[in-house]
């Protein structure tokens, strides 16, 4: 494979062209920490739900950025509020107001149940918050002076110490010991687990400030929460007075069809985070939380660059876009597009296949493991065929597209996920 590439200057600069400097895959490794395993195709350039690599050669892009590009690539919108803000004001710092920063607040407020909001600029640093803020409300509030915050396995927060150690997948966490107190797993889905867990460490004095959880389990499976379950940890929260708090970093901002994760299990939580899709692929995340909670006061959180017009501005034209072009409708429609061709694609093959099983556009391709095939063998004949899928574990092959996507760009994919399935199948 070759990366090399000339690079091109924008029709709109007025510099003059930058030197052609071609790379290549060895220096790329050479120079970038080994922190992933990529796939070996260097893209280049992408529109609506399409991205081209360095040879020329075109994908559907149904990774979406992981599930953030919610407008999928080069939408007008985009280009509209980037330009917009790059060319008044960028970034000021949170020393002064910012309209961009107030408006995007109002907007997720007036569509959610939080009052305020916290800006800051990925998943982790929004959950890093969404543990602070607990923490802080357990000791002032609550009057806990050990607090534990509960999280499930399976689960994915991020990749700082404190999300790490929210996470509960020991491979995430080996090696980087001594992690951060205070955490405690639980199984997913198991209430009579989660009722034994609390009654155990509250034993002696009152420990469990919060529980966290994602609504349908993204990183860890594509796993959709169960309602009567969270219904029942709802009920338990209120009479306890423990904090219930949603990372919706993956699920959030339209992904399942509804806004928000939450709306599909039919409870509010009391704190939630949002990142991957709020700002369309521009980095930014964000930490919510109902009135009672807000107990942060000036200088016990910050962010040097959180809430910056750029970002903010940027976000806004995605949550106005989700409005004007009915995009939770759409990811609804084409989610059951999507998981009906997913579900043929099951049948036809039994013996690889164990289920289908996602939300809206985050879905999942659950491989038998019995099988002799990994998601990441299946993820390399569909890259083949020309479709982008990204694995969620080793068993689980998950779908997640621009919210934009098109009924016929959902065939196109369907048809290449045939082709690959009907490659990994042919005998050796
Ligand atoms: C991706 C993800 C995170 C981490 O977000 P980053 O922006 O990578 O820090 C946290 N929680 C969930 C549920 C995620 O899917």
């Amino acid at each position: 494979m070759s990366l090399e590439t000339t690079v091109q200057t924008s029709a709109f600069t007025t510099l003059s062209p930058v030197p052609a400097n071609p790379f290549s895959q060895e220096e790329f490794d050479r120079h970038v920490m080994t922190t992933y395993g990529r796939f070996p195709i260097a893209l280049e350039r992408g529109a609506g739900c399409r991205v081209w690599d360095t040879e020329g050669k075109e994908y559907l892009d149904f990774v979406a950025g992981i599930a953030t590009c919610t407008l999928g690539h080069a939408h007008p919108a985009m280009i509209d509020a980037v330009t917009q803000q790059i060319s008044t004001l960028h970034h000021v710092s949170n020393l002064y107001y910012t309209p961009q920063q107030g408006e995007l607040a109002r907007w997720l407020i007036e569509h959610s149940c939080a009052d305020q909001a916290f800006f800051c600029n990925s998943g982790a640093e929004a959950n890093e918050g969404a543990i602070k803020l607990a923490r802080k409300y357990a000791h002032t509030v609550l009057k806990i002076a050990d607090p534990v915050i509960l999280t499930a396995q399976a689960s994915f927060h991020g990749r700082t110490l404190a999300t790490i150690t929210a996470t509960g997948q020991p491979k995430y966490q080996q090696n980087f010991s001594p992690l951060v107190p205070g955490f405690h797993y639980i199984p997913y889905n198991d209430i009579a687990a989660l009722e034994a867990t609390i009654a155990e460490l509250d034993k002696d004095e009152r420990r469990v400030a919060a529980i966290l959880l994602e609504a349908l389990q993204g990183e860890g499976g594509v796993r959709p929460g169960d309602r009567a379950y969270f219904q029942r940890i709802r009920e338990i929260c209120d009479a306890k007075g423990i904090l219930l708090i949603l990372d919706e970093v993956q699920v959030g901002m339209g992904r399942t069809g509804k806004l928000w994760g939450y709306e599909n299990l039919g409870i509010e939580p009391d704190i939630f985070t949002s990142a991957k899709g709020l700002g369309g692929g521009i980095p930014i995340g964000a930490l919510l939380a109902k009135q009672f909670c807000c107990v942060f006061q000036p200088g016990d959180h910050a962010s040097t660059f959180g809430g910056n017009p750029f970002a903010c501005g940027v976000a806004l034209s995605v949550c106005h876009t989700l409005e004007q072009e009915n995009l939770l409708a759409n990811a609804q429609e084409r989610g059951e597009q999507l998981r009906a061709g997913l579900t043929a694609i099951a049948q036809k093959y039994p013996d690889l296949v164990a289920e289908v099983r996602g939300w809206g556009l985050i879905n999942g391709l659950v491989l038998q493991e019995s099988a002799n095939l990994t998601a990441a063998e299946l993820v390399k004949a569909a890259i083949q065929e020309g479709v982008l899928l990204v694995p969620a574990g080793p068993k689980v092959v998950r779908f997640v597209p621009p919210l934009i996507v098109t009924a016929d760009e959902v065939t196109e994919a369907l048809q290449a996920l045939e082709q690959a399935m009907a490659t990994v199948t042919l005998p050796a």
